[in-house]
């Protein structure tokens, strides 16, 4: 990756040869579970350079969520579920924040500036949205959409740091959810019997309408019971931890998918 953005030019933000904003994988997947991952990826668009930033810093939690891809990926597979994937790094723009966010193109993340993202114009600030924050929700749209005939469980698929502000986190695992806690429930406890440790309920991270956009908006927002996940990263360094973990997620999935699709409709009052 070049240091420098380039410019050719040319409006936009992709150069043609770079891969799109968003992946899906399995989209016909005939399992009852939708899955997401809005932190998948660490690029950033060549004409951006590294946003000012050093290799080890995009590396980081800050660029992505470390791990959460490959178990996707792999959950995927064990529950026959499409996946729909963000191609590039949050710090470019974080699909999981609602525009009108201070964390939709994060001026510092942790502690960390990123200069890149300085004094963005109107425009600037545009392209991101059009080029890669749009196409991402508008194929997780399309993709509920073609499945509006069949019950669906919307799982958004997370990693986060253990330390943060100088804060341990104790959860290796934590499920959380917006104003109906059914299916996060069901699926915590079910959780508990494949998990050294404790299930972090609403932790590290609750869901809030003005942070969060992907549970709120394809989840309730359409009546789906939508839960986000959250892997702690220190364990999700190697291959194997990434199969334990889809492994862990797939088995307590099963045991709770009956009861859960007995729910009906996401309901805001309970
Ligand atoms: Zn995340």
């Amino acid at each position: 990756m070049s240091a420098a953005p380039r410019s050719h030019g040319v409006p936009g933000l992709l150069d043609p040869d770079e891969p799109p904003a968003f992946e899906i994988v399995n989209a016909a997947g005939a399992g009852s579970a939708v899955l997401v991952c809005d932190h998948a990826s660490n690029r950033i668009p060549l004409r951006l350079g590294t946003l000012g930033l050093a290799p080890e810093q995009l590396a980081d939690h800050i660029g992505w969520d470390p791990g959460a891809a490959e178990v996707a990926r792999r959950l995927s597979g064990h529950l026959d579920a499409p996946l729909v994937s963000s191609g590039y790094s949050r710090l470019v723009i974080d699909c999981n924040r609602p525009l009108a966010n201070t964390g939709s193109i994060a001026e510092e993340s942790a502690g960390v500036p990123v200069p890149g993202n300085l004094g963005l114009s109107a425009e600037a600030r545009a392209v991101r949205v059009e080029t890669l924050f749009q196409p991402y929700h508008e194929a997780i749209d399309r993709l509920l959409d073609t499945r509006s005939n069949r019950p669906s469980l919307l799982l958004s698929i997370h990693s986060f740091t253990p330390v943060l502000n100088g804060e341990q986190r104790p959860w290796p695992v934590g499920v959380s959810h917006w104003r109906d806690r059914r299916f996060a429930a069901l699926l915590s406890k079910a959780l508990v019997g494949h998990v050294d440790g404790i299930v972090g309920d609403n932790q590290p991270y609750p869901i809030e309408e003005a942070v969060d956009y992907t549970v709120p908006v394809h989840g309730e927002g359409r009546g789906l019971h939508a839960i986000m996940i959250e892997i702690r990263n220190d364990g999700l360094r190697t291959t194997a931890q990434f199969d334990a973990w889809a492994e862990r997620l797939a088995a307590a999935y099963r045991e709770i998918e009956a009861d859960a699709l007995k729910l009906g409709r996401s309901r805001a009052d309970i």
